[in-house]
């Protein structure tokens, strides 16, 4: 490809070089060089961090290791660190103490992230039906790539939200939060970032469902420990890397708990 061509460089550079070769004046080839080889390392860094972040390996009010363990862990340089760090405290993921390093924030769930996806708050009962809606169209993929693509840490991840679930309903509990990181795990095996990104915008949203969900299953009707055997199916499906019946569960899962909120009263959405 012809890399003087301005047009080839708009559509193959990012909107942020895109908008940097807006600038007048000329540029250094060497300074350009630099960005684009500094970028996927910062995404790198940031990937990684806010994954450990979403899924709870890295809990509430922890201390993020140094700038320095950072960039060793990472192999990068501490600005790149620094803009991987500036970006989690964007989002509301972690905050910085002056002398004392980053910490994870205390509840990302009420810490809306998702700004830069431009979703709206959830608001209306109408906004449940919607979330469930949109993750039945992303969630039983998630699960058939979960079950074709886990390593053991991935696998890991799954199995511990699962038993996080298992003391919760013994203790005749819902546990909203390892119920997210359950789902979050499974996107996160799937190896495609895109897809835990979305769960991550999704955050808030999902969670209003969840905690629906949840008083429902603790009020006359019962049903904590058929929910429990849901996941743990799911679980099961994927670590037996049975694609196709993991994501049948997790359709039906995703269908039983819309139902047990809205009780089969779905609203008609038609415009
Ligand atoms: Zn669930």
């Amino acid at each position: 490809m012809n890399k003087d061509h301005p047009v080839n460089e708009r559509e193959t550079e990012s909107s942020e070089a895109v908008a940097s070769s807006d600038l007048p004046g000329p540029e250094s080839p060497s300074a350009k060089d630099f960005r684009a080889n500094r970028r996927p390392l910062l995404e790198r860094v940031y990937q990684s961090l806010r994954g450990q972040i979403l899924t709870g390996e890295l809990k509430a009010e922890e201390r993020l290791e140094s700038e320095h363990q950072l960039a060793a862990r990472f192999l990068v340089s501490r600005p790149v660190v620094r803009d991987a760090l500036q970006r989690l405290r964007e989002e509301k993921l972690i905050y910085s103490r002056r002398g004392a390093g980053s910490f994870v924030r205390m509840r990302p769930v009420q810490e809306p992230s998702e700004r830069a996806f431009g979703f709206a708050p959830v608001e209306t009962i109408a906004d449940i039906q919607r979330c469930y809606e949109f993750r039945l169209t992303i969630e039983p993929e998630h699960a058939y790539q979960a079950a074709l693509r886990w390593n053991v840490e991935a696998l890991d991840a799954i199995g511990s939200a699962v038993d996080l679930m298992r003391d919760a309903t013994l203790a005749h509990r819902h546990h909203d939060d390892a119920d997210f990181a359950f789902h979050a795990a499974i996107a996160e095996a799937t190896n495609n970032h895109y897809f835990l990104e979305t769960m991550a915008a999704l955050r808030a949203h999902i969670s209003v469902g969840m905690h629906f969900h949840g008083v429902a299953l603790l009020g006359p009707r019962g049903g904590l420990s058929g929910v429990f055997d849901e996941h743990a199916g799911i679980f099961q499906a994927i670590r037996k890397r049975d694609a196709q019946r993991a994501r049948d569960l997790m359709r039906h899962h995703l269908e039983g708990s819309r139902d047990r909120i809205f009780e089969g009263r779905m609203l008609d959405l038609s415009l």
